[in-house]
């Protein structure tokens, strides 16, 4: 039977995506990005996103020069927002230091937001090296076809699978050898309802023989998430909404909120001497995140006596410019059932 990187590199050529927006070119700056926007996140819902970002920010120095309010607005939407502000930390980084991105294992992954995964991806995609990834859809892929057990967030099953992606690296082609593995695992060893009739690894694919595809890879052990609440206050003057930028740790951070309280946050004093009531509960919403679900209260108000000057993590942002500052997902849709029922 011929090496699986053969097979793969054969399937890529003929079966793979080669139309993707990073892939015209593919260099290391487009392909940090990409590899970036799409951890955890669908190609389909990337690509608006990647094409707006790098038109606004074509290249490292862009992005380096940027504000992290451009960033973040960009990414708005997206979700995970330490990505972005990695991302941007990095570039400012790297230009600082090497005026581009670097191209050894060592120092990529020094960089903020950099794993050994996305530095492979770099690196063999953007730079031509020859160097193995590993990301959800090739440790899926590897999972199965090499019947590993055991969940692949645990080291030791990681160190296993690193082992046989290092293996199995071609001496030559790896970015399009690469680039063949996440398409078979995001098009074809999918994770439910794999297509094994058209799998090019299905001959040694050992899950395949043993009857285990549907039971690998192992599944994370599962747990509750706990549940926290808040409110948040829609503080609404004229045309405009008090917001305030949550610090850089913790969810969301970054990012400009609206006035949130829950068990562990208070208003600040200005803000509960100025508000004009107790507010009016207006809307109730669920978020989930990694490690707990939010269920948020909207509360909506008005100021008795408006600050003569906010601080700088406080500003009145008109609604119709909302869009110009990186928002988290909730209050877009806040912003939206707003707008709606005025
Ligand atoms: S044969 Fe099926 S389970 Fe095995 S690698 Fe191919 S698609 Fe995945």
């Amino acid at each position: 039977m011929r090496a699986l990187a053969e097979r793969v590199l054969q399937w890529q050529a003929e079966h793979g995506r080669h139309d993707l927006p990073w892939q015209k070119p593919a260099d290391p700056y487009r392909t940090w990005v990409s590899e970036i926007m799409l951890q955890q996140t669908r190609v389909e819902t990337v690509i608006p996103y990647f094409q707006r970002f790098t038109r606004r920010f074509p290249s490292l120095e862009a992005l380096a020069e940027a504000s992290q309010d451009e960033v973040l607005a960009l990414w708005s939407g997206l979700g995970y927002y330490s990505r972005a502000r990695n991302l941007h930390q990095a570039a400012q980084l790297a230009w600082r230091e090497w005026r581009q991105l670097p191209d050894t294992l060592e120092r990529l992954t020094a960089l903020p937001g950099i794993g050994r995964s996305t530095a492979g991806a770099i690196l063999s995609l953007g730079f031509g090296q020859a160097a193995p990834i590993l990301d959800g859809n090739v440790k899926r892929l590897f999972c199965r076809h090499f019947a590993v057990e055991g969940w692949p967030g645990k080291s030791a099953v990681q160190q296993q699978l690193w082992a046989l992606a290092e293996a199995q690296l071609p001496a030559q082609h790896c970015g399009r050898y690469n680039q063949g593995l996440m398409d078979l695992g995001a098009g074809i060893c999918s994770r439910k309802r794999p297509a094994c009739d058209r799998c090019p690894l299905q001959a040694s694919c050992q899950a395949h023989r043993l009857g285990r595809v549907e039971a690998l890879p192992t599944p994370r052990p599962r747990k509750t998430l706990p549940r926290r609440q808040c409110t948040l206050w829609w503080l609404q003057q004229g045309e405009a909404i008090l917001l305030n930028r949550r610090p850089e740790s913790g969810i969301w951070g970054g990012l400009w909120s609206l006035p949130q309280e829950d068990e562990q946050h208070a208003l600040p004093p200005w803000l509960q001497a100025a508000l004009a009531g107790p507010g009016e509960e207006t809307l109730r919403l669920k978020h989930s995140f990694t490690h707990f679900h939010l269920h948020i209260r909207v509360r909506a108000s008005t100021l008795s006596r408006l600050p003569r000057r906010l601080e700088p993590a406080w500003r009145w942002q008109p609604l119709d410019k909302l869009e110009q500052l990186g928002l988290p997902a909730p209050l877009r849709r806040i912003a939206q059932a707003m707008r709606k029922a005025s």
